[in-house]
């Protein structure tokens, strides 16, 4: 079986035909970028006001002044700073020609309606230079980058009101299991509550718009065939929970296979999840979950996120870090890398309450997990270990 970090190498070197489509700038966050973005002006695009006062020379300090105009933001001065004399300006407008400083209004008296005093015999210049931030035709962000809302200020600030992205992909999810019933349902005595669906629905709809859901399958070939088909013939990844397990009604290999997909992964060294299955045939994907709702969660964070995000082709990489635990901890089995809850406060890890795999309610409790390495049996307080938030 293969250790995680490989299962992760397959996913992030998969490759595909990746289409681009243009976006109105409302539409790009969270998708990646298909071209460079490069600034149509300098920015700022003239010498500008960083303080609400007066524009004057800086050798006229400590001088009595007359105010020649008013400049509020977004109007042109009309009249050069001589020796003597000053306009009124706001912060984010144009200096005039002559001034070479902006004296604050707190540093000033007002003598009459046209003359100043200034208070004081040194000054900054307060001016924002033309071009200091950005120059014509800098790259401002490269293609490739995943958008966030900080680039959306770039795009829109760089002229962009469309932008060129790639193609996202759209995701399907199937729960499968004769146990099963929806949340609305009371189950009875046999039966347990479609938990994975609704989750991850909620997790995929974090990075792609289209996502469908295509019911609870029964432990029936036929039933299984349909759905499974019908998410791979509409959608791009089917992400299907339960039945991928060796019990006498896990069905959903062997309609992988029958289907036509080849599996590029087939069981991960990992705690909870090691039958995930993920399946190729062309650009379509099929991901199979173990059922408990811990595995099912937890792969949708460690692999199925980094699929999404490869064919959003973005290698975004999740942020892992290394933390302190503040309690120790023991195991009993040291084979696969372990991901258990833990809370992080105040920089210090804690380990929480949990039964296994189908305790998912422990997870209420936790905002972190954190990975324990193969051939790790114990972790002493003060040991650092890798967190991810959740
Ligand atoms: P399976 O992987 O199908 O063998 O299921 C493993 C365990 O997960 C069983 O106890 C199932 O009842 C449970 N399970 C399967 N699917 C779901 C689901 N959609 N929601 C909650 N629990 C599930
Ligand atoms: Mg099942």
């Amino acid at each position: 079986m293969i250790s995680f970090s490989e299962a992760l190498d397959i996913i992030n070197n998969i490759t595909i035909n990746s289409e681009n489509e243009v976006l109105v700038l409302e539409n790009a966050c969270g998708r990646v970028l298909a071209e460079d973005v490069v600034s149509d002006i300098d920015m700022p695009p003239y010498n500008k006001a960083a303080m609400d006062g007066y524009a004057c020379r800086l050798s006229d300090i400590d001088k009595t002044l007359t105010v020649v105009e008013e400049i509020p933001a977004g109007a042109e001065p009309s009249k050069t700073i001589d020796t003597g004399y000053c306009s009124k300006i706001m912060t984010g407008a144009m200096i005039p020609d002559g001034a070479d400083c902006v004296v604050m209004k707190e540093d000033t008296e007002l003598l009459s309606e046209t003359t100043i005093k200034v208070l004081k015999d040194k000054n900054k210049a307060n001016i924002c230079l033309k071009g200091e931030d950005v120059k014509l035709n800098d790259t401002l962000i490269e293609s490739g980058v995943l958008i966030k809302p900080r680039h959306i200020a770039i795009l829109a600030s760089a002229g962009y009101s469309r932008v060129k992205v790639y193609k996202e992909p759209t995701v399907g999810v199937l729960s499968t299991g004769n146990e099963l019933v929806e949340p609305d349902v009371s189950p009875d005595k046999s039966k347990i509550r479609n938990s994975n669906g609704w989750q991850l629905i909620a997790q995929a709809k974090q990075y792609v718009n289209s996502v469908r859901y295509f019911g609870i399958a029964k432990d029936d070939v036929d039933d299984l065939y349909s759905r499974i088909k019908l998410s791979t013939e509409e959608t791009d990844i089917t992400i299907i929970s339960g039945g991928v397990s060796v019990g006498d009604y896990d069905f959903v290999p062997q309609i992988i296979d029958e289907l036509g997909f080849k599996s590029i992964i087939n069981g991960v060294a990992v705690k909870p999840g090691k039958r995930i299955v993920v399946a190729r045939r062309g650009d379509k994907f099929i991901v199979g979950t173990p059922g408990n709702p811990v595995s099912a969660y937890i792969q949708f964070i460690l692999l199925i996120k980094p699929l999404i995000y490869r064919l959003l082709s973005s290698n975004q990489e999740e942020q892992v870090i290394p933390l302190p635990v503040y309690e120790s901890f023991t195991r009993k089995s040291g084979k696969r890398t372990e991901f258990y809850p833990v809370t992080v406060s105040e920089g210090k890890v804690r380990f929480v309450d949990y039964n296994g795999s189908a305790n998912i309610q422990a997870y209420s409790k936790a905002n972190a997990f954190i990975e324990i390495e193969q051939g790790v049996m114990e972790i002493k307080k003060g040991d650092t270990v890798n967190v991810r938030f959740i």
